[in-house]
């Protein structure tokens, strides 16, 4: 298995030949490599990202079959699910990389500020458990000047969720915690921006990568 920072520095390459149009998923995605597959997987990263269709998480960081273990969900948000996923793949797979991929503009950011800043009762109930999920790491941002300022004030909310999804997973699950003090699993927070398409770690990456 790669490493955890290897695999952050396998992200970070990959992203940036997306960045520069340097594309090599096309001989990741062989029909030799699927065949070789079939036997078992050993992805060197889990990615929890977000379900918006402008952040297809293989494409950004050029990676291909058997790669990543990804997650998708709106505001990619930690619920006991995405928890068990995580745990799944981590233990059963002993991928040693989490990264929660969050990205600028998102759409269920902004509706939890729209709720907190106008209440109404539109949303059903699975909708509002997004927002319940994303509500705590942003409600403090609206008593700051941010709140005069709504661009500033989506960009800072999409980094606080992605911190605090990344807290829920290093101490919200006791497989987890086991597998970072014991195994040195690494847990980090990533921004996709949608303007450059270059994603940024941002949360937890350790001083030598
Ligand atoms: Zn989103």
């Amino acid at each position: 298995m790669i490493p955890a920072r290897e695999g952050l520095q396998r992200l970070q390459e990959g992203n940036a030949r997306f960045v520069s149009d340097v594309r090599s998923r096309n001989a990741l995605t062989s029909r030799i490599q699927r065949n070789e597959l079939t036997a078992g997987q050993e992805p060197f990263a889990i990615i929890l990202g977000c379900s918006d269709s402008r952040v297809p998480v293989e494409t950004v960081f050029d990676q291909g079959f058997g790669d990543l273990f990804v997650i998708r969900v709106a505001g990619n948000i930690v619920a006991s699910s995405q928890i068990g996923s995580v745990e799944f793949a981590a233990a059963r797979f002993r991928t040693p990389l989490v990264v929660i991929l969050g990205h600028s503009r998102c759409g269920a950011v902004s509706a939890t500020l729209e709720e907190l800043m106008q209440p109404t009762d539109s949303h059903s109930q699975g909708m509002r458990s997004i927002v319940d999920r994303i509500r705590p790491s942003v409600t403090e941002l609206l008593t700051t000047e941010l709140r005069h300022d709504p661009e500033s004030l989506v960009e800072q909310a999409v980094r606080a969720n992605v911190r605090a999804s990344a807290n829920h997973l290093r101490y919200g699950s006791a497989v987890l915690e086991q597998l970072i003090q014991k195994d040195g699993l690494l847990v980090v927070g990533a921004e996709y921006s949608l303007e450059t398409g270059v994603v940024d770690f941002c949360d937890g990456v350790p001083d030598a990568v």
